[in-house]
């Protein structure tokens, strides 16, 4: 039995009314009586009298429905892409609730702890890891964090499921909800093995570079390194005796004359160019200086790029001569080879700390966005 309704209403308190249910014109109005009224504006009667409530609409019911089955279909592919995105980030990514239970992780992530993410869901790190410092170190840093929400890194050690120790920086945050509420914690782990024994090899090669320096600056020969200009990085207080009284004044102020031109101090510079640009691992002859003779004997230190020089005085006795010159070449090889490896060594780190820099920068400002 249709249902009816006693009172008249203006034609606005009914439009109004029939917002209600969205229906904002007359083509919606479809009058399908799923409501129990023969009408749509009937029911929109009902409404004002406070007999009925907009939910008794059948056609809202399915427009709401149908909105909320797109927002779950919109959501599920967010959440796929978003898993697709983190999947994409070479470096494993974790997130955990306030709790410390794991949410979610990358593919990354399930390969450094040989272990799915369906598994570790809503798991703390201890159940599914038995990494006791690092486990405890997550602790705290998520004790900390809470109390001090923002960013930590540190760096520690871990294990893949393989066995192999690797040394991670892990950078952790909070992220928040929608009120801005902390809701819980991102980490990301970077592989910074290789960076570490490559500083530890930097150091150990600077070291051992300051000692030969330091050697050859006592020797009582004279020693030169210069750079594709000509210009002096390295020298001792040997050489600028050799190179004349002038000489020998100006390094009292500027020790090992750093930054001097070649040219301005020495006559047979030109073997100096000429070795550089040959790449010639070894060149030897005898010259006259300041009316001394003198044994230079050069070497590359970097192709192309740098070269050194002992020079001996050849006044100096024979047997003395000797014993310094071998001397010599014996520290500059070694100084030739530091050198040379620490050229590498430079090269290589700075293009990986990039590398790294880069990757750290994108995902934090990734992480903020969120
Ligand atoms: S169910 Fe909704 S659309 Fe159908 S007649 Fe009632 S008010 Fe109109």
């Amino acid at each position: 039995m249709e249902k009816k309704t006693k009172k008249k209403y203006t034609e606005t308190e009914i439009k109004q009314a029939l917002t209600f249910v969205e229906i904002f014109e007359k083509k919606d109005e479809i009058d399908c009586k799923g409501c129990g009224y023969d009408t749509c504006r009937d029911f929109a009667a009902a409404m004002l009298e406070g007999k009925e409530t907009p939910s008794k609409c059948v056609e809202l019911s399915k427009k709401v429905i149908d909105k909320l089955k797109r927002k779950e279909k919109e959501l599920r592919e967010s959440l796929f892409l978003n898993q697709e995105i983190l999947d994409a980030v070479p470096a494993p990514i974790i997130y955990e609730d306030k709790e410390g239970k794991a949410i979610g992780c990358n593919k990354a992530y399930e390969d450094i702890a040989g272990i799915k993410r369906f598994d570790i869901k809503d798991k703390k790190l201890p159940e599914y890891s038995d990494n006791k410092v690092y486990n405890e170190l997550n602790d705290k840093l998520n004790a900390s964090l809470l109390k001090n929400p923002g960013k930590q890194v540190v760096e520690t050690v871990v294990k893949y499921p393989g066995g192999d120790d690797i040394t991670i920086e892990l950078h952790k945050a909070v992220f928040t909800d929608r009120e801005g509420r902390t809701a819980g914690f991102v980490s990301i782990l970077f592989d910074i093995t290789e960076r570490v024994k490559q500083n530890k090899e930097l150091a150990v090669a600077k070291n051992t570079a300051e000692l030969s320096v330091s050697l050859l600056k006592k020797m009582p020969s004279g020693f030169v390194i210069v750079d594709d200009s000509l210009i002096i990085i390295e020298s001792n207080t040997a050489f600028a005796r050799l190179m004349g009284e002038d000489v020998a004044i100006i390094e009292e102020i500027n020790q090992g004359l750093k930054g001097a031109d070649l040219r301005a101090v020495f006559p047979h510079h030109i073997i100096f160019s000429t070795i550089i640009e040959s790449g010639e691992e070894f060149y030897s002859k005898d010259i006259e200086v300041n009316n001394k003779k003198i044994k230079i004997s050069l070497f590359t230190i970097e192709k192309n790029k740098t070269a050194g020089a002992i020079l001996l005085d050849l006044s100096i006795p024979d047997v003395k001569n000797e014993e310094v010159r071998k001397r010599a070449e014996e520290v500059i090889r070694e100084n030739l080879d530091t050198v040379q490896k620490i050229a590498y060594l430079l090269g290589e780190n700075a293009s990986k700390t990039e590398n790294v820099l880069s990757s750290v920068i994108r995902l934090l400002s990734d992480n903020e966005k969120k």
